[in-house]
């Protein structure tokens, strides 16, 4: 049975390894030759609107999925009504991933708790949002922002002008800034017998908009309660099939919803090691309508992102029960370049190694 993934990503990449052992094949679609699952799996090469190569996939693969927001909604729609192609996740929350006005606007009708915000289309717009939510604020473009690009900090006037010359060429968002005590992610999966399994709570760092650093289990028993609660209802609005993730801002003890990831997520690459079954393997699972998975946690896990370059394996590999996941990308300065996750008997101890771990990676250890 063939998965096709458009995008070879490490999303994708990791995909992969999770299904072989369950004797999966896998075909990608990518337009960069060294995409990191191309050198796991066989790759169709070429642009993810290419509909000769997107029929390719349709055709050879059991089921379409995908593990990058941004590609393009209406090819993958093309491919579904023409050819009958199975995509899943639903394309309709691709699509209102990648808006984040119809993002924001299913949160409310969801009764999930989001930021205040307003929609910019021109200059005299964004003076109306900054008078009526007023500064700080966070302008962000409404599509093809991830990762922190395409968002301005606005606390000034000079700062609104500076971000309108900036970013005013497309439409944007505005919403408050939240000065929040953390961040938390919400995975889960649906499979397409409408079965629920959703993992501990995520709690996330971010640095310069990149996430740097996830632990799981986190947070209080409460909030993992009205986080799933929040999910199930964005995954049955949907009838949703594999993984969802909702980012939240924790603001004293209230979950405000940032946006959804309708994919396998960075916050959940712990679970390779430290859950029962991990976002990769259940992603899969929910597709195909095999039964889940567990998600149950074995430990408590931390996640470090590395970014820019991968330090020297053996200087990573001398601290004690590190994994590494090195997804075979060229180093570039803010590049997301692999990952590794430590799983220890409790949170105190995980928080302490997961600190030393950050210190020695920002103080060069290792690195070449
Ligand atoms: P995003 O691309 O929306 O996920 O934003 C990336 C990161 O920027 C978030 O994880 C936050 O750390 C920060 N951020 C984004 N929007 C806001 C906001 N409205 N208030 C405070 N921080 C924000």
């Amino acid at each position: 049975m063939t998965v096709g993934i458009v995008g070879a990503g490490q999303l994708g990449r990791m995909l992969a390894l999770s299904g072989y052992p369950l004797g999966l094949d896998f075909l990608c679609l990518d337009p960069a030759r060294d995409a990191p699952a191309g050198e796991v799996a066989p790759l169709l090469h070429g642009a993810f609107t290419d509909t000769r190569l997107l029929r390719q996939l349709a055709r050879r693969c059991e089921v379409v999925t995908f593990d990058w927001e941004n590609v393009s909604v209406a090819s993958l729609r093309a491919l579904r009504r023409g050819h009958g192609a199975r995509i899943c996740p639903p394309v309709a929350a691709l699509a209102t991933g990648q808006d984040r006005v119809t993002e924001k606007r299913l949160f409310e009708k969801l009764k999930i708790p989001t930021t205040r915000w307003r929609a910019v289309n021109s200059r005299a717009d964004l003076t109306r949002a900054v008078a009526a939510i007023g500064l700080p604020g966070v302008l962000k473009t409404r599509r093809f922002g991830y990762d922190g690009k395409g968002q301005a900090v606005l606390r000034t006037p000079v700062d609104v002008e500076r971000a309108w010359l900036r970013l005013g060429t497309v439409p944007l968002l505005y919403e408050e800034c939240v000065p929040f005590d953390c961040e938390v992610s919400v995975i889960g999966a649906r499979s397409t017998r409408g079965e629920l399994a959703i993992y501990p709570l995520c709690g996330n760092v971010h640095a310069h908009g990149i996430l740097r650093l996830t632990r799981a289990p986190y947070g209080p028993r409460a909030w993992q309660a009205r986080a799933a609660r929040y999910l199930a209802r964005m995954l049955a609005h949907f009838r949703y099939t594999g993984i969802l993730t909702i980012e939240f801002f924790v603001r004293d003890g209230r979950l405000i919803a940032n946006e959804i990831a309708p994919r396998v997520h960075n916050s959940g690459h712990w679970t390779i090691e430290g859950a029962a079954c991990s976002q990769f393997e259940n992603h899969l699972r929910a597709i195909l309508g095999l039964p889940l998975g567990s998600t149950r946690a074995l430990g408590h896990s931390a996640m470090v992102n590395l970014i820019g370059a991968v330090p020297q394996r053996s200087a990573l590999l001398s601290f004690r029960g590190l994994h590494l996941h090195d997804y075979g990308k060229q180093p570039r300065p803010g590049r997301k370049v692999g990952h590794c996750t430590l799983v220890e008997a409790s949170a105190a101890r995980r928080d302490a190694r997961a600190l030393k771990l950050l210190k020695d990676l920002a103080a060069g250890v290792g690195i070449p």
